[in-house]
């Protein structure tokens, strides 16, 4: 199977897992685990961030930032497409008893102007108090698009003019750095906390890394806690993170010309309506005519080929670092078979 559902499905290689067993363990609720000490600290020195937390899942990142930023009826502002609102369960509600204000933006992306458009006045009863601005970078229904540096740093302003706290869904954030040629510690220094997948296009089996200052990662280890984050030998699986930090950003740009090479093949097949602008390792576009993307999905299923439907009309292709050229060569040919 050539798997393009998403950049979850990735195994560890074999230079991963050897790194993984050899991984120095201990008990990490007793902060002891010297593999998920360095993770985080490693992960904290690349942003020129002050310290991190090692959690399950990029949900649980996220999910805990919402905590500590936020008080029951405060509300966060965010693209109406985010992966917190839309992928993770109503944890808003459900762990911060938070309201969202939705906004429509381009491509998952939003702009200064709408977040400053959409604050509430905090005299006004009646209203929730709008707390924290989280963006996606890169936005995956967006089609992994990625924000300009100085469209964020606009947003960055009227959050501080509004003391309103900025939090970075970074699930994809290495897709975007290496595509815009952007260092880690520019967004260090932009975003009050930053979540971190390992798991999506750096091809770690778990885990992503929540940064913020002391007192910030402080108060989300009593929330990891409490969500059922607190981990044993967690080491065992942080390596396979630190290993990818070490080896798998750069060949990020790989995943993205095969992503190129994939779209410019689409674009020539009758059945393909209108394609997101490819920026990363997603290709999200329209079935039309012989096709519905349900039975697009199938077809290419029965070729071996996996792809998500994501909606009636569309359907998602991710590029990640199991996906080697000859696979793309293969879905090439399918595709101008179909
Ligand atoms: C995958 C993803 C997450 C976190 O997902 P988990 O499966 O919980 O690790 C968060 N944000 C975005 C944009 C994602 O794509």
């Amino acid at each position: 199977m050539i798997d393009y559902r998403s950049d979850t499905v990735t195994r560890p290689s074999p230079g991963m897992l050897r790194f993984m067993f050899d991984a120095p363990v201990g008990d990490d609720v007793f902060n002891e685990d010297p593999t998920v000490n360095e993770l985080e600290s490693y992960t904290a020195d690349l942003f020129k961030i002050e310290a991190g937390l090692y959690c399950p899942s990029g949900t649980m990142t996220n999910q805990i930032a919402i905590k500590c930023h936020t008080q029951p009826g405060d509300e966060i502002i965010c693209d109406e497409l985010s992966h917190i609102y839309q992928y993770e369960g109503g944890g808003i509600g459900f762990n911060s008893g938070c309201s969202v204000r939705l906004l429509h933006g381009d491509r998952g992306r939003i702009t200064a102007s709408q977040v400053e458009a959409s604050i509430n006045n905090r005299d006004d009863v009646h209203k929730a108090y709008s707390r924290l601005v989280s963006l996606e970078n890169t936005a995956n229904r967006g089609g992994g698009s990625c924000y300009d540096f100085s469209d964020m740093k606009a947003i960055r302003e009227v959050c501080d003019a509004n003391n309103l706290s900025f939090h970075l869904d970074g699930a994809r954030l290495f897709n975007a750095l290496v595509v815009k040629e952007e260092k880690p510690e520019d967004y260090g220094r932009l975003f009050d906390s930053i979540s971190i997948c390992l798991s999506k296009g750096l091809g770690a089996p778990v885990g992503s890394v929540l940064l913020g200052t002391k007192e910030f990662i402080k108060k989300a280890k009593r929330y990891r806690k409490i969500f059922g984050g607190g981990m044993r030998q967690a080491g065992i699986i942080a390596a396979g993170g630190l290993y990818a930090l070490q080896n798998n950003v750069e060949r990020l740009k790989e995943d993205h010309q095969h992503a190129t090479i994939l779209a410019s093949c689409l674009a020539q097949r009758d059945f393909v309506g209108s394609i997101l602008p490819v920026e990363t390792n997603i290709i999200i576009f329209e079935v039309k005519g012989r096709f519905t993307a349900k039975e697009l999905s199938a077809r290419l299923k029965e070729n071996d080929i996996l792809a998500i439907a994501i909606s009636a009309t569309q359907v998602r292709i991710v590029v990640h670092l199991d996906i080697m050229p000859a696979m793309i060569e293969e879905t090439v040919t399918v595709l101008n078979k179909l």
